[in-house]
């Protein structure tokens, strides 16, 4: 995966250097450690997460069953690989559905990160899925980006609800369940707006959207290729409005994509598809075994 690409590569030769190895020292364990976090801290994942995820592998690492074992090299390596799943949340994180459709997801995220084509791409998969959904147009003050919905929409033969610029975002969310439930749809998908920065505004809209029809997941959609910047906002988005899952997009960029590693570690809530490209079948649920077996190799 090419944001993950110099990371793994540091990763795989470390993990190299151990793999046959007999015996495995504390100095040795030590010396990967060192590796590890190095290779880590250059793909940009948070400094504090691989602070306490260097602290939770070498306790384990220097463990009398390690150190003792007949394959010491290939135990420590278990240990890497479990803790870097750990990290990415261990289970797959599943979307739920209410008992009652139709089900609402609200998409929300800062403009550019991907929001509006994931949520094309999420109405694409889940119709594979089998549900039939509606997409919602909220975002009123670009006039573009309804059109681009529309766009979206009308590739994938998905319709898109959409009541122009003129009312509120709150009143068009309420409206579009409503219809949802008269043309069948049970899944209901809402596009909010975004803006370049966090600000109270947007934080306000989108906490009334939320209170109003009381959305069964809200998804953050996060942009992997803004470093540093992913985290802070995922963790501002989490704190105000609260959030059920992320989406990150872009991991076929090509920047250094180990921010998006911390986001869950950072803000406890977990990854829930990941966006692997530009076309609307580049979505993927996430499987943080499946990550870290890429990563690893
Ligand atoms: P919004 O402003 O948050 O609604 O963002 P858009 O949906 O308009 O997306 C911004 C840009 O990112 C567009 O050019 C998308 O094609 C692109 N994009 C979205 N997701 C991905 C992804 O997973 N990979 C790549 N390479 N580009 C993406």
């Amino acid at each position: 995966m090419a944001v993950f690409e110099g990371l793994s590569e540091k990763l795989q030769e470390t993990m190299k250097k151990l793999r046959g190895k007999g015996r495995v020292t504390e100095k040795d364990v030590k010396e990967m450690m060192r590796e590890i976090k190095l290779a880590l801290l250059e793909a940009d994942v948070n400094f504090k997460v691989v602070k306490d995820f260097i602290a939770k592998v070498s306790e384990r690492a220097v463990g009398q069953d390690v150190l003792e074992s007949l394959t010491p090299g290939q135990q420590v390596i278990k240990i890497v690989n479990d803790e870097l799943i750990d990290l990415m949340g261990r289970e797959q994180s599943k979307v739920s559905f209410s008992s009652r459709p139709p089900t609402v997801f609200m998409m929300v995220g800062l403009q550019g990160s991907g929001k509006t084509t994931t949520s094309g791409k999420l109405a694409n998969l889940m119709r594979k899925q089998g549900k039939n959904p509606l997409l919602v147009a909220c975002d009123v003050y670009r006039p573009a980006a309804i059109k681009q919905l529309q766009v979206v929409g009308n590739q994938l033969g998905i319709p898109v609800f959409s009541m122009g610029d003129s009312l509120s975002p709150v009143d068009i969310a309420k409206a579009s369940i409503e219809h949802a439930a008269s043309k069948q749809h049970d899944l209901v998908i809402i596009d909010t707006a975004g803006r370049l920065h966090i600000d109270e505004g947007l934080m306000d809209e989108l906490l009334n959207i939320k209170n109003s029809v009381k959305p069964h997941e809200i998804l953050l959609v996060v942009d992997s290729m803004t470093g540093q910047d992913a985290v802070n906002v995922a963790d501002s988005f989490n704190k105000k409005l609260g959030v059920d899952g992320m989406v990150l997009t872009k991991l076929d960029g090509d920047t250094r994509g180990g921010a998006a590693i911390s986001t869950k570690a950072v803000t406890g809530k977990p990854i829930k598809f990941v966006g692997m490209g530009e076309k609307l079948s580049d979505l993927e649920p996430f499987f943080p075994d499946r990550m870290v077996s890429r990563i690893l190799g």
